[in-house]
């Protein structure tokens, strides 16, 4: 027997299948899609069998071993990688290694045991227990086939042993899990008429293509996921959640494992590399049939797929743009639903453009949920106009948002002050010399954390501790500019002493289970006021909301980006859900520079439709995306000099071979230097474009071997 096997090295030189004979001895244990171990040169690799073959005329090395027991790429997933490699141009192997837990990499640097365990069978079902200990034991085996050793020792030590050596109970050794998910009692909730609908067109799958939700937030979208779920496993089918990790909240696991149970497998960066190859591993076994997860979960190995669901569809965690592949979950989502015909249900309370206008054009079918369950209005939002607020008060916060704030929490209620920048200030200026204190490998101000009195560079991780005098004239005039939440903390602490402020951002968060324990201090009352990053942007669900308070609007807004503007929209229309979502109505205060923007200006009337027509409008002007796709190369290595003439060459090739294509650049990326690699990009914009594929192949194969410039080629690339 030969295999062809792709190892499992990301180099696009060897990206190839390469033969080898198998011993006789493995035969048996080969199949498509197992790893097994092959010298390649002079190392020792793994690698997935993607072909087998009767015979080789050629003289082939031997495999060493073969790695796994379980398939590890499923067919589905082996047809998949192959997908992802034409249409993202990605090597072959990085779209496999995609789809696995670091655990089942090669070079994962850490092995990950199994943790194993011992569980009990009854033997001999006729046999009635002699003492009290024996009978209780034995009794817990009416309803149960299997227990775990701990709790029977628990009984009675001598009991069990007992059993054991009659032979009445017999030991087996199990893995068990890292992760469990007990049920509770959760009541299901009656749905509305319009979720009723909603769930019904997605459980009779009443269309082929894949369904738009566009639900405003509060509409109850996550109950209708719950319910259309529940359907699904009625069919013995299983199900995949999408949510962005941001969402991907304690809150809402435990929601979905009080309601299933077991059936649920999570996947989030919260998970140790343990917990997370257990997941899949449950997940692959077919003992979890509902995953919840973010981007990558899209590769969950589920058989039998009854329905894919991607909440907040709109959200851009969705991309991977950083590294190969780049790819969209959202395509693959509609790929895996084609494969399984199975409905695909994208969420969101403002929909990503291209989805919106795919749903105006019929490719997708349009669904709405108008209104919020409780049939409570929708927040009040004022926008607080900076030009003239600002003058007022030394403080970042308004007195009109102060006041706001007071009145709040004397209601006995709760607030969520949200600013998308962690952080004291975002940089530190000599009053002097006027000079900004800078990353030495990125080209980026470094921003001042207070707490630890520290200069971090949020690119790559820099840190150095603020210095007395400034670096460039010696005077001792450091001032910090701009804002960051530990500042907004700060102030709030000199202005509402009384108040009890919770601040939240990645800062605060990154040690294992804060996350959780914060929002359940937030929801228990220990806190007046949630204040924070993104993190407190989105998804979640506090009934005593009754007020949110945007600090500064503008800062995704600057951000020099066509989609700054859709990004603002719907991040603010996501944190103004926050307010009001149980009994009591809420109200939303902006803060911004730019009123007059129609990113903020329609966010005051919840009016998404009237800022989508407006958008496109721009949009089309502009000539970007949905009107034309994007693609977008990037060209980095240490010497920008040779950069810039290679990224001259790469653009002169471009323009002789491509016709339909408008093709912008090179110019250096708006940070040029990070981690000293400078970065070039070429920016192609196109509608229709037969041969792209091809022609960019080519010149990313051209620089395979060059080891002093790097291309990276992004698809619809999600920013610049
Ligand atoms: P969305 O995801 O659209 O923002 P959620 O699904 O979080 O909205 O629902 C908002 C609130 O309404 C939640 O507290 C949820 O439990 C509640 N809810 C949803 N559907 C119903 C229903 N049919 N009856 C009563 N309450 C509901
Ligand atoms: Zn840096």
């Amino acid at each position: 027997m030969v295999v062809g096997v792709l190892v499992e090295i990301s180099n696009q030189n060897v990206d190839r299948v390469f033969d080898y004979l198998v011993p006789e001895n493995f035969e048996d244990s080969i199949r498509l899609g197992i790893r097994v171990l092959v010298p390649f040169g002079k190392q020792t690799l793994e690698g997935f069998v993607l072909e087998i073959k009767k015979e080789s005329s050629r003289e082939l090395k031997e495999i060493y071993s073969v790695v796994d027991e379980d398939i590890i790429l499923n067919e589905e997933l082996l047809l998949l990688g192959k997908q992802i490699q034409k249409d993202t141009l990605s090597t072959l192997i990085s779209a496999y290694q995609v789809m696995l837990p670091k655990a089942l990499k090669a070079k994962a640097g850490t092995i990950v045991n199994k943790k194993m365990h011992v569980f009990y069978r009854l033997n001999e079902k006729e046999y009635i227990g002699k003492t009290i200990p024996q009978k209780k034991i034995l009794e817990l085996f009416q309803s149960r086939e299997e227990i775990p050793r701990e709790e029977l020792l628990k009984i009675s030590t001598s009991a069990l042993s007992t059993l054991v050596d009659k032979g009445i109970l017999v030991p087996i050794e199990k893995e068990d899990y890292r992760m469990k998910y007990e049920a509770g009692n959760e009541e299901k909730k009656e749905l509305t008429k319009a979720q009723q609908d909603v769930v019904d067109a997605v459980v009779s799958n009443s269309s082929s293509l894949p369904f738009l939700l566009f639900g405003v937030t509060g509409s109850g979208k996550t109950e209708v996921y719950m319910h259309i779920i529940e359907e699904v496993l009625k069919d013995g089918k299983t199900a995949i959640l999408l949510v962005p990790e941001i969402s991907l909240t304690p809150q809402m696991v435990e929601q979905f494992s009080n309601r299933f149970g077991n059936q649920i497998a999570a996947l989030h960066s919260a998970l140790s590399d343990g917990e997370k190859y257990d997941e899949w591993r449950r997940i692959a076994r077919g003992e979890a049939n509902i995953v919840i997860g973010a981007r990558s979960a899209i590769f969950a190995p589920l058989k039998n797929i009854g329905v894919i669901i991607m909440d907040e569809e709109h959200s851009d965690s969705y991309k991977q743009g950083d590294k190969d592949p780049r790819y969209h979950a959202r395509d693959i989502a509609i790929w895996r639903a084609k494969y399984h015909s199975c409905p695909i249900l994208l969420g969101s309370a403002t929909p990503s453009l291209e989805s919106m206008a795919r749903a105006q054009k019929g490719v997708y079918h349009l669904l709405t949920l108008k209104e919020r369950v409780n049939g409570k209005a929708l927040p009040e939002v004022s926008i607080i106009d900076m030009n003239l607020e600002a003058k007022k008060t030394p403080y970042h916060l308004t007195p009109i948002l102060l006041n706001e704030i007071q009145e709040c929490i004397d209601r006995g209620e709760q607030a969520i002050l949200f600013l998308n920048r962690r952080g004291f200030s975002t940089f530190v200026t000599c009053k002097n010399c006027s000079d900004t204190i800078k990353c030495p490998n990125c080209d980026i101000t470094l921003t001042y954390h207070k707490s630890n009195k520290m200069l971090r560079c949020h690119y790559c991780g820099y840190a150095t501790p603020l210095p007395k005098v400034c670096p460039s004239c010696g005077e001792e005039s450091l001032s910090d500019l701009g804002v960051g939440t530990e500042k907004i903390e700060e102030e709030l602490y000199k202005l509402l002493p009384y108040a009890k402020v919770l601040r939240m951002d990645v800062d605060t968060t990154s040690r294992k289970g804060a996350h959780k324990k914060m929002i359940d201090a937030f929801r228990n009352h220990e806190y007046d006021i949630l204040l924070g990053t993104q993190i407190v942007a989105k998804g979640l669900d506090f009934s005593d909301v009754t007020l949110v308070g945007v600090i500064n609007a503008d800062t995704s807004l600057n951000i020099p980006d066509f989609r700054s503007s859709e990004n603002t929209y719907s991040l603010l229309s996501q944190v103004a859900g926050r307010s009001g979502r149980s009994k009591k109505s809420g109200k939303v205060f902006i803060q911004t520079f730019n009123p007059d923007h129609y990113a903020i200006s329609y966010v005051k009337n919840h009016d998404y439709l009237g800022f989508y027509h407006q958008e496109m409008l721009v949009r089309r002007k502009l000539g970007y995306p949905p009107f034309y796709y994007l693609c977008y190369l990037k060209i980095s290595g240490k010497d920008a000099n040779y950069l810039f003439q290679e990224s001259l060459k790469i653009k002169r090739s471009l323009d002789r071979n491509l016709v339909h294509t408008t093709i912008l650049g090179p110019t250096s990326l708006a940070v040029f230097k990070v981690n000293n690699i400078y970065r070039y990009g070429i920016i192609l914009k196109y509608k229709k474009e037969e041969n792209l594929r091809d022609i960019l192949l080519k010149i990313k194969n051209h620089y395979k071997t060059n080891l002093k410039v790097k291309i990276d080629i992004d698809f619809s690339p999600s920013h610049f």
